[in-house]
């Protein structure tokens, strides 16, 4: 496996593979790989003939200094991990190559409508922290597809409408929930959590599971089914900020009758703020 530290670097071997006719997937990470991202470059080995992935921890993307001073990073276990998996290059780039002048000084691309609800109501600037850098990813990276985890759902649909919006030439693919066997979605900041509540927050995929089995059951009443989510889920331990049903294609409030749904969570246990969705799709 290739390690480019430096944008020039990058260019470089990309501007082979494109003289080679080389088709390339790219794989945006902010590194402390786990299954659920080697998942995404399986599937990106599936679909071009060269696999890009980068590990950058954004700090455009943090609205909290202190959550990203914490972020794990784990940069020699993730050679190891991608190497493993015959990842063709990793992509490094420092804070100081992606914003030369300063985080103030960026352009920075926003997706209007999208960025105010969830998770974006919640962390006030985080998505404009996320599309501006994976903007600046897919000018860097060049590729073909892009693939993006559904465990961040919100993230894949306002990725697809800046790709779309902007017409950028890249084709963006939605990987399934990569999750340890007691249902709760890998994550990063998994680590967050001491064991005792490693086997707690499986009670998050658990509700997924109950309020879709309400909704299949029939029951309309979405506020009700929501506000007994969050009920459960704070006497269950947890901090939550949101359980909610929403249209699949737009994330807006669902409404009677609607049979393409998404329900997705957000919840805080001990120093985690742990997310996860499911789809829910009516008959
Ligand atoms: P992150 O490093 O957390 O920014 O995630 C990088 C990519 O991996 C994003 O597209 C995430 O949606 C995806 N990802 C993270 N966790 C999982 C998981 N458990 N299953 C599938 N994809 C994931």
């Amino acid at each position: 496996m290739q390690i480019a530290e430096t944008i020039t670097a990058l260019r470089t071997q990309i501007k082979v593979w494109r003289q080679q006719n080389q088709t390339i997937a790219f794989v945006p990470t902010m590194g402390n790989l786990h299954q659920g991202h080697l998942s995404l470059v399986a599937k990106a080995q599936e679909l071009a003939d060269k696999v890009v992935v980068s590990v950058f921890v954004n700090p455009l993307q943090f609205n909290d200094a202190t959550d990203l001073a914490a972020y794990p990073r784990t940069l020699e276990q993730d050679i190891q991990q991608l190497v493993s998996v015959d990842c063709d290059l990793l992509f490094t780039p420092t804070s100081e190559m992606m914003y030369p002048n300063g985080m103030e000084a960026q352009t920075t691309v926003s997706v209007p409508g999208m960025d105010d609800k969830l998770c974006g109501r919640d962390r006030p600037g985080h998505f404009d922290g996320v599309v501006t850098i994976v903007n600046k990813l897919f000018n860097m990276v060049q590729a073909d597809i892009a693939i993006f985890g559904e465990k961040d759902y919100q993230q894949l649909l306002l990725i697809k409408i800046m790709v779309q919006d902007l017409n950028l030439p890249i084709e963006i693919v939605g990987s399934p929930t990569y999750r340890e066997s007691s249902g709760l979605a890998m994550s990063s900041r998994n680590q967050y959590l001491t064991d005792p509540q490693r086997e707690q927050a499986a009670e998050l995929y658990q509700t997924l599971l109950t309020v879709k089995a309400q909704l299949e059951q029939g029951d309309q009443s979405f506020d009700a089914i929501q506000q007994q989510a969050i009920e459960h889920l704070n006497n269950s331990g947890f901090a939550t900020d949101y359980v909610d049903i929403r249209r699949a294609d737009n994330l807006e409030q669902a409404k009677a009758g609607e049979k393409s749904l998404r329900i997705l969570l957000a919840a805080k246990l001990g120093q985690a703020r742990l997310i996860d969705n499911i789809a829910c799709n009516l008959a």
